[in-house]
């Protein structure tokens, strides 16, 4: 039965697939994208989409009122509530941007 071998990108020395730790260095193997890679991916997809979405729902009725001679109230009159469609993008963009993260990080192999 054969191995995957794989060579360690800080010490050079040859680990067995599924191996955590180099022998070599002693430095963590990693698996595709860590942790931190996709809690970063979905905090910076939320923030993007939520800050758009924040845009669609409290700029832009306001710019369209100015440029346009709409007659649009911020946040198209639902008051208080107008804050849940910001954050149901907000969400979406959080599972976005860690999806995009694991599929960013999916197959690479490396050591920190
Ligand atoms: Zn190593």
């Amino acid at each position: 039965m054969s191995e995957l071998i794989h060579t360690c990108g800080k010490c050079r020395h040859d680990f067995v697939h599924g191996a955590t730790v180099c022998q070599g260095c002693h430095r963590d193997i990693f698996y595709g994208a860590s942790r931190v890679e996709i809690e970063n991916g979905s905090k910076v997809g939320a923030v993007l989409l939520a800050t758009v979405a924040g845009f669609v729902v409290f700029w832009l009725p306001s710019l369209l009122n100015d440029h346009m001679g709409a007659h649009l109230k911020i946040g198209y009159g639902l008051g208080l509530y107008s804050i849940l469609p910001v954050c149901f993008v907000g969400l979406i963009g959080y599972l976005w941007g860690g999806s995009k993260a694991r599929n960013d990080g999916a197959g690479k192999i490396r050591t920190f």
